[in-house]
């Protein structure tokens, strides 16, 4: 039988390159076939380099911090400067110390992005960058103090990086949430705490790389951070959990 579809096909007529149409067909669904195999494995290799790109980015991050500290008389930089609404924000403070368009920028951002149901287009600017700062703890605050429905921590102005209990676990750069409301002020949030805690945009974006979101703390390593719900975030009703990730000086309200 299988002779028999040889003899068959190699009667068929053949196109200029030799091939019959019968061989071409089984030719083409072989490579679909492994290109089906190939595509998702390069896919989570550029994934996995994005992630590990994030990681030395944020960790850069936290370095150009440490300069800024360094010529600030040890005071964090705030949320952003002058005035709250029109003064250059951290990342922008920080381009001086080596910060620049490509390390302020989470490498899965990028193009068309879809948030909340809202489709807007990446660029480089302060609702796109894709990091958020713990302002609220280390900025210049000078909003009301926050409510969060249960005992909250009051925070100080100027936080000095030399009271920092312990540089290894303050985080300073993660990958924020996107903000949930949509229209003009869509994006990327850039505080990962700010006095209303609201847990779809506070804290560290678990959803940036795989299941995973990159955090840079005071000491200049940067971690990637599987599951940060369960593991660093902000409490959201005023308890304790995880409080020595975002207060400097880890007071227990
Ligand atoms: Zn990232």
């Amino acid at each position: 039988m299988l002779i028999e579809w040889i003899q068959r096909n190699r009667t068929e007529k053949r196109s200029p390159s030799g091939f019959s149409l019968m061989e071409m067909l089984v030719v083409i669904s072989l490579i679909t076939m492994l290109m089906s195999f190939l595509l998702p494995a390069l896919g989570k290799a550029k994934t996995n380099a994005k992630r590990a790109l994030c990681a030395s980015q944020v960790r850069q991050l936290t370095t150009a911090n440490v300069q800024y500290l360094d010529d600030h008389g040890d005071i964090f930089p705030p949320h952003r400067a002058l005035n709250m609404n029109t003064g250059p924000n951290w990342y922008q403070l920080l381009e001086s110390y080596g910060n620049n368009a490509e390390l302020s920028h989470c490498p899965e951002l990028g193009g068309t992005q879809i948030d909340y149901g809202v489709t807007w287009q990446w660029s480089y600017n302060y609702n796109y960058i894709g990091y958020g700062y713990n302002g609220f703890f280390l900025g210049l605050f000078s909003h009301p103090a926050p409510q969060t429905g249960g005992t909250y921590i009051s925070v100080e102005r100027w936080t000095n990086a030399n009271r920092v209990k312990d540089t290894s676990k303050l985080i300073v750069f993660a990958d924020s949430h996107p903000k949930t409301n949509a229209g003009t002020n869509h994006g990327v949030s850039l505080t990962l705490w700010w006095p209303f805690i609201n847990r779809f945009t506070e804290g560290v974006n678990g959803n940036r790389h795989i299941g995973a979101g990159i955090v840079g703390f005071q000491d200049t390593h940067a971690e990637i951070v599987s599951d940060p719900e369960n593991t660093i975030q902000p409490s959201v009703d005023g308890s304790p959990e995880f409080i020595e990730y975002w207060d400097p000086l880890q007071r227990q309200p």
